[in-house]
């Protein structure tokens, strides 16, 4: 096939190489998750029931279940591609740091962010009915993807701490918007509006003096997202190693685990220092 008279139209497909030695971000975002979607035209039409989230029941303002699902289909992607060093989720979103020296697909960058982003759905919707056991999908959802590359780790410092300000601006938001309607009893509408011009140091004062809610004492998976690490396991030393083998010492030379964390984990084992803490926009 390659040498028929047709082939000459591989040559209109051209490289596209990610810059090489840079560090790779890679990420993904649930497409219309919030918004209206043209395909749903079928659906009956109104504010709350053609969206991803509403169709299918997402609690207000965190559903702890979708976060799982993500947090799933994201291991699995870690598990797949062992390049993937670090990842951190949030909301419909999940971000994948990989190392600087990857070769993966010789650094193609529409080959990594497509079978990427597909092989994130297809886990998405694979392991869907693990978390919604009563709530089967009701259409095929999507996510979108890109790469950006970055010179330096600084850069991927600030990204991380840019992603976690994001999480730590939304759910404080969202938080307490889903208060003043739920169990302050105002409509939507009149939730924005009482939250319209006000600092976070308010809005931490509406849910403690209104709500008695302590904004901090809240899940850390809401307020600063998911992280998932590749730790690498240190090498035994082979006398060590020997010695070890009687008892339950792992086999081959390097073991990596990842390890999900809703916590203060800071990804330093990788190659990060601790993210900076989240600065609140006015
Ligand atoms: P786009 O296609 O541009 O990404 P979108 O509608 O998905 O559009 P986002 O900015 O990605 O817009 O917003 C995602 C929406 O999904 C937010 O409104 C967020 O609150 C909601 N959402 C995502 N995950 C959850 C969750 N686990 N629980 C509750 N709501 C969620
Ligand atoms: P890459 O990731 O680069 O695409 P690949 O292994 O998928 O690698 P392809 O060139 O896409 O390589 O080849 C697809 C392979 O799958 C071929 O060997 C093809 O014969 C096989 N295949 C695909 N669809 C079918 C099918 N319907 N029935 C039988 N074999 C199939
Ligand atoms: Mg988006
Ligand atoms: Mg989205
Ligand atoms: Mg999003
Ligand atoms: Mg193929």
């Amino acid at each position: 096939m390659a040498n028929s008279k047709y082939g000459y139209v591989k040559n209109f497909e051209l490289p596209d190489p990610v810059l090489p030695d840079t560090f790779m971000l890679f990420r993904l975002d649930g497409h219309s998750f919030h918004r209206f979607l043209n395909s749903l035209a079928a659906l009956p039409r109104s504010d709350a029931n053609t969206r991803f989230t509403d169709v299918h029941g997402f609690e207000k303002p965190n559903d702890v279940r979708a976060l799982e699902l993500m947090d799933h289909a994201a291991r699995s992607v870690m598990e797949e591609y062992p390049d993937i060093v670090l990842a951190f989720g949030e909301s419909d979103e999940y971000s994948f740091l990989l190392k600087r020296s990857t070769s993966l697909y010789n650094r193609r960058e529409s080959k990594i962010v497509t079978t990427l982003t597909s092989l994130f759905t297809s886990c998405y919707v694979l392991y869907w009915p693990k978390y919604f056991p009563d709530k089967p999908l009701q259409y095929p959802p999507s996510f979108d993807g890109r790469i950006v590359p970055y010179p330096a780790e600084r850069h991927i410092r600030d990204y991380f701490a840019w992603r976690q300000a994001d999480t730590h601006i939304n759910n404080l938001y969202n938080t307490t918007f889903w208060a003043l309607v739920q169990q302050g009893g105002q409509t939507t509408t009149e939730a924005h509006a009482t939250l319209r011009g006000t600092f976070s140091k308010d809005k931490h004062e509406i849910l403690y003096s209104r709500f008695k809610i302590n904004y901090n004492q809240l899940d850390a998976r809401y307020r600063k997202g998911s992280i998932l690490v590749r730790e690498e396991e240190p090498e035994v030393p082979e006398a060590q190693s020997e010695a070890r083998s009687e008892g339950q010492a792992p086999e081959g030379p390097m073991t990596e685990t990842m390890t999900a964390s809703s916590t203060d984990a800071t990804p330093s084992s990788v190659v990060l220092t601790e993210p900076a803490q989240p600065k609140e926009k006015k």
